[in-house]
């Protein structure tokens, strides 16, 4: 999975492991997403009565909206097992050869940034999906021969934060795509709600929002934020006061709107360096030191939807708002 960025707040062993326990395990404890917990329900209990396997499943959006959790649940509804590997972890398609190879019928096949498979590997998957088939290179050189192998049916979710580059093909192969969304505020206080209750944590009234609505639209923030805080209230005694939330979010440097230090360096630089735009989104990258990637999956796509940067033709360009966040004067017209 493509790590949301909260430099301050690297990954770490016991974050997996965090994560993992606050896992909803069925659709019905799944928050949020209303609509693609809707059309995956109607898609598993299809293939349940035809008793066949669920069409693939690719799964598109920015990191921490629960992909993974999403493709555990289908293993979980169909009661099958799941495989987990990643597009960078199939580099050629001797490497989906062997994972394909071993699978167990009717396993579910999850591969994390499927956009970043290797091309060899990506023209066996899509034989692998179509025809449960592969053709596989059997000897060296001039004796080289390519072997059939059959495979049983499974199901593939795939997940992307950039569905735009899955080739077309591929993105063709599956019977269902589902755009997951940003979370309502109202929607990331539930999940904080559940991890409060799993953690046995006492919070004031209101506090749970509070953190939510700094959540940036993502469980998983919510849930890493709230971890923060926890730290903070345990270290002083209290409980998860308003009090604790605001210490805790001031010192990891998550401002009122929820903008971490990362996307106030991004607009401060397209206000500054850029004039507010338009500039293009790898220049923006590049010149606050950043991957592209992470600018474009993960920054862009928030500062987009509450409203401090927009796209246009030209480039990415700062909105008034951006400005008035930032304290910095709106240049005249
Ligand atoms: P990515 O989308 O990059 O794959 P992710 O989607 O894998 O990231 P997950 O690891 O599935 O994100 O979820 C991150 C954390 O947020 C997990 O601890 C999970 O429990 C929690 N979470 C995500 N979505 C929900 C949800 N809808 N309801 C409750 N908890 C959720």
């Amino acid at each position: 999975t493509d790590q949301p960025r909260l430099p301050e707040m690297a990954e770490s062993e016991s974050e997996l492991e965090f994560e993992s326990t606050l896992r909803p395990n069925r659709l019905d404890d799944f928050i949020g997403q209303e609509k693609v917990r809707k059309q995956l329900d109607l898609l598993l209990r299809a293939a349940e009565i035809q008793n066949r396997t669920p069409d693939h499943i690719l799964l598109a959006g920015p990191p921490g909206l629960g992909k993974t959790t999403l493709a555990m649940i289908v293993a979980e509804e169909t009661g099958q097992a799941l495989r987990l590997t990643s597009g960078p972890a199939l580099q050629n398609a001797a490497d989906l050869a062997a994972v394909l190879s071993s699978m167990v019928p009717g396993e579910v096949l999850f591969i994390d940034e499927i956009h970043r498979m290797a091309r060899t590997a990506e023209e066996m998957l899509y034989l692998a999906m179509e025809d449960f088939r592969i053709d596989i290179m059997v000897g060296k050189g001039a004796g080289a021969q390519s072997v059939p192998l059959e495979l049983s049916p499974f199901t593939v979710v795939g997940a992307t934060t950039r569905s735009g580059l899955l080739p077309a093909p591929l993105r063709d192969r599956f019977g269902f795509t589902a755009h997951l969304e940003f979370y309502q505020d109202e929607e990331l206080e539930r999940v904080l709600t559940r991890t409060a209750t799993l953690l046995e944590l006492v919070s004031e009234p209101g506090s749970l929002a509070e953190i939510a609505s700094r959540s940036r639209g993502t469980p998983r923030i919510a849930n890493r934020l709230l971890r923060r805080v926890r730290d903070y209230a345990l270290v002083h005694g209290t409980d998860i006061s308003h009090e604790a939330v605001a210490a805790a979010l001031q010192l990891y440097d998550v401002d009122e709107r929820g903008l971490d230090r990362l996307d106030r360096a991004v607009l401060d630089t397209l206000i500054r360096r850029f004039r507010g735009g338009p500039v293009g989104v790898r220049t923006l990258a590049v010149t606050v030191g950043e991957e592209p990637d992470t600018v474009e999956a993960v920054v862009e796509p928030f500062l987009v939807r509450i409203g401090m940067m927009a796209r246009t033709q030209q480039g990415r360009i700062a909105t008034p708002e951006a400005y008035e966040h930032l304290s910095i004067p709106l240049p005249p017209l």
